[in-house]
């Protein structure tokens, strides 16, 4: 059977995996969502011309010759506190005392900081000469009334969330928060916390993969641990269905003969199963099951503990991704150099290699160096390390090579 390459799958990850419908979600709800409609500041930003240092507000040809040792003299007409107008205004000769942020009297054109200053009774010694505009925030130079604040696709980080306070909005246009629900598929796993019997191991893939939707944003369903038996996996992806947007599974994708997650969504779903041209997480089964007038799309995970979250960074990332509307939904690679030699054996596939990245003050750039075994069960080096590291088909990378790595940690 030919090893299908990842970009394939990812491709049919993406398409099957469309922007979830926009709704209106409060700000403090919105972090990591993708902006879904146009945001405009109805007033300018900042709404008046207003003071950046706090100072005395002047007429700038007023100050012409002003320096240390050489003072200009000015009288004080009173003091402008931000949060309130005072109508103030600035004659030939005088100075209002200004707070920043405070509006700008009218008259007066530039601000001398107080730094620059000495107060003289009801006069105020000023030792600078400013230009006109000096620290002066213009009405609408942040965004003009009707300008759009951020642009449709955005990620709403905390910059863009506080843009869309400033503009006055508690809400904002988003694709919904995607609903996922993860169950783990194995007779031998016992929850954590329970005590082995002979033969059990325990079930690690739904904490990771539960942890590893949380950091992408989605809201995670636990639909629990779930015997090798095909009624009951196919009762699991049943009742997940029809309260999640996508699911995930780990186990049973791969050869064996109590491999029957793929066997179910055969039935259930319309799907692919595959075998990638990577290393770990080889085995990938991808379902979409038709609900109310729904497409949920279904990851079927490999079980090994460092194949699933292979599977899911490479995988169902994409997909929880493209269901938020963000794109690229994929993920772009960022470059590093190998400070250990990363060798591998030529064998038709891409080796994604557990790596510490950390930033390197002598080379000015990241460097990787292996995070310990690399076989597929050996979860402790996958929790040591905070990048995958791509090693193309072939001997692997020397010291200083530079190479792709996708950033997990
Ligand atoms: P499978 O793909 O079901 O054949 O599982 C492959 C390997 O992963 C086996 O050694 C399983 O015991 C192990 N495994 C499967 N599911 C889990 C899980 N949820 N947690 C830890 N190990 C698992
Ligand atoms: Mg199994």
């Amino acid at each position: 059977m030919a090893l299908v390459p990842l970009t394939e799958a990812q491709a049919l990850v993406v398409a099957a995996c469309a922007p979830l419908p926009v709704t209106e979600v409060a700000l403090s709800d919105a972090r990591d969502l993708v902006l879904a409609g146009d945001v405009r500041a109805a007033d300018p930003v900042p709404p008046f011309d207003n003071t950046a240092m706090d100072g005395f507000a002047v007429r700038a040809a007023d100050t012409v010759g002003a320096a240390p040792g050489s003072p200009v003299r000015m009288t004080v007409v009173g003091t402008q506190p931000a949060g309130l107008d005072r109508s103030l205004a600035v004659a030939p000769g005088t100075a209002v005392r200004i707070m920043t942020g405070a509006p700008m009297p009218s008259g007066a054109d530039a601000v001398v900081m107080v730094e620059r200053s000495t107060t003289v009774g009801d006069q105020v010694e000023l030792t600078l000469e400013v230009a006109p505009g000096t620290h002066v925030r213009r009405t609408g130079d942040d965004l003009t009334a009707g300008q759009a604040a951020l642009a449709p696709g955005v990620v709403l980080r905390p910059a863009a969330l506080a843009t869309l306070a400033s503009i006055g909005l508690a809400t904002a246009p988003v694709h919904r928060r995607p609903v996922v629900g993860v169950f783990s598929t194995g007779d031998e796993l016992v929850p954590p916390g329970r005590p082995l019997a002979p033969g059990q191991i325990r079930d690690s893939n739904r904490v990771g993969l539960a942890a590893l939707l949380a950091r992408d944003g989605a809201t995670v369903v636990d639909l629990g641990l779930v015997p090798d038996d095909e009624a009951a996996i196919e009762a699991a992806i049943e009742r997940g269905a029809d309260g999640c947007d996508a699911l995930l599974t780990s186990g049973g994708v791969s050869m064996g003969d109590f491999d029957l997650v793929k066997v179910v969504l055969d039935r259930v779903a319309e799907m692919r199963w595959m075998q990638l041209a990577i290393k770990p997480a080889k085995p990938f089964a991808f379902g979409v099951v038709a609900r109310d007038g729904r497409s949920v799309p279904v990851f079927g995970l490999p079980g090994n503990p460092v194949s699933s979250m292979v599977s899911y960074e490479l995988l169902a990332r994409p997909g929880v991704r493209a269901l938020m509307g963000r794109r690229p939904a994929v993920a772009p690679p960022v470059q590093a150099t190998a400070a250990d030699a990363l060798r591998r054996r030529p064998d038709g596939k891409v080796h994604y290699a557990r790596v510490r990245c950390a930033w390197s003050p002598t080379s000015g750039g990241y460097e990787v160096r292996s995070a310990g075994g690399q076989g597929s069960h050996q979860l402790a080096a996958m929790a040591a390390a905070d990048a995958l590291a791509v090693l193309p088909d072939g001997d692997g990378v020397e010291v200083g090579d530079v190479v792709d790595v996708h950033l997990v940690g």
